[in-house]
């Protein structure tokens, strides 16, 4: 199984500097007071398997996720995401299945829209969108339930609960 082992963040949301989180194994937890900034950890990981609703992301475009500035700070002008992937097994899929480590990144430039990077190497948003489906996760996947995602997943269509199905089943990819 692919592992989640880190989380960098530069200019995400409120994470003005750069944040690296480690990811352990088992579970781990985010604990801070209200808008701190926990829903946001969980949004740069979305957006970097993928995401392309900024609506999704609680923004209105996509350069919202960029540090908007605040009285004593001015903004970001670009905002970045890294996640460290380790491939213990050797189930990554290929071309990746050799890795040890394999980085993901995703950038976004203000007005310039966003490029994403596998170990360094530019690629299309699909191939990062694959790579996770692969792992049975991804910026939609049932597998990352946000807050009202519980409702969602209880009232939705047969067509979009056959994604939990697929998931769990590790076919999405
Ligand atoms: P809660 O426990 O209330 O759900 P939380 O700890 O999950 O809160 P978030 O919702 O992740 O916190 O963080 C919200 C904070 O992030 C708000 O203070 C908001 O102003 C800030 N924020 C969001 N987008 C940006 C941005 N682009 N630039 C600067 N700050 C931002």
């Amino acid at each position: 199984m692919l592992q989640f082992t880190k989380l960098r963040l530069s200019g995400f949301k409120s994470f003005a500097d750069n944040t690296e989180v480690d990811i352990m194994n088992g579970l781990n937890g985010i604990v801070g007071p209200n808008g701190c900034g926990k829903s946001n950890l969980v949004e740069a990981m979305r957006w970097l398997m993928g995401e392309t609703s900024a609506k999704s992301l609680r923004g209105g475009e996509m350069d919202d996720v960029i540090f908007a500035g605040t009285g004593k700070r001015s903004s970001r002008n670009f905002a970045e995401v890294v996640l460290t992937l380790k491939n213990p097994d050797k189930t990554a899929p290929e071309p990746f299945r050799e890795m040890e480590t394999i980085e993901v990144s995703r950038r976004i430039d203000r007005g310039m829209g966003s490029d994403y990077r596998i170990n360094g190497k530019v690629v299309r948003a699909g191939d990062v969108q694959l790579l996770f489906a692969d792992s049975s996760t991804g910026a939609n996947s049932p597998a990352i339930v946000s807050q009202g995602r519980v409702t969602a997943l209880i009232q939705a269509k047969p067509v979009e609960r056959r994604r939990v199905l697929e998931d769990a089943a590790a076919i999405s990819g």
